[in-house]
C-alpha cells in the first residue's frame, strides 16, 4: 500500500481549491494500491484556504514545538499541521503503508524543500510536517520529483 499526497492524483485539495496533478505518478501507481490523502484537510482546514509556511524551522521544528505554521494572513495553524499529520500517521498504520510519495514544497508533504516562511517564493532544505512524522516513524518518503528513482522501485 502507497500513500500518495491527494493532489497529485488531481484532488482539488490544493490551498487554492486546485490541484498538483501529475501525469507520471498517476500513470507509476495504475496497477498499485494506494491511500490518497491530504493532511491539511485532515487537519480540518478548510479548501481553499489561505496559504501557510513553516516559521522558523522545519517539519522537524515544528514536531519538537520549536518552529510555527503561520498562514498569510498571520494566523498560527500550527496545530492543524501536527492534527493532520497524525492523523496520516494513523491511516499509514491501519493500511500497512511503507513507502510515501508526497508533494514537495508544500508544508505538511515536502520532502526534501520548503519555502522558508517569508512567502516570498524563497526555498529552503527541510520537511514538512507529515513527512517529518512518517520518517520518524522508518516511514520511506519520496516525491514527484523523484519520479526516475521511484519508476526503478514500483
Ligand atoms: S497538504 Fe499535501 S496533499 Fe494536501 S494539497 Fe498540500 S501538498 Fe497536496
Amino acid at each position: 500500500m502507497i500513500l500518495v499526497s491527494a493532489c497529485l492524483l488531481g484532488d482539488n485539495c490544493k490551498y487554492n481549491g486546485g490541484n498538483n496533478y501529475h501525469q507520471e505518478i498517476f500513470d507509476l501507481l495504475q496497477e498499485e494500491e494506494v491511500v490518497a490523502v491530504c493532511p491539511e484537510e485532515l487537519g480540518d482546514l478548510l479548501t481553499p484556504r489561505i496559504p501557510a509556511e513553516i516559521v522558523g524551522g522545519d517539519g522537524t521544528d515544528v514536531l519538537n514545538r520549536q518552529a510555527k505554521v503561520i498562514n498569510q494572513e498571520g494566523e498560527d495553524v500550527t496545530s492543524n499541521f501536527i492534527i493532520g499529520a497524525n492523523r496520516v500517521l494513523t491511516i499509514v498504520n491501519q493500511k500497512g503503508c511503507q513507502l510515501a510519495i508526497l508533494k514537495e514544497r508544500s508544508p505538511s508533504c515536502g520532502t526534501k524543500s520548503i519555502y522558508d516562511g517569508t512567502f516570498s517564493g524563497t526555498k529552503q532544505q527541510g520537511v514538512g510536517v507529515t513527512t517529518a512524522i512518517l520518517e520518524e516513524t522508518g516511514i520511506k518518503v519520496y516525491s514527484e520529483e523523484d519520479i526516475n528513482q521511484l519508476k526503478t522501485i514500483i
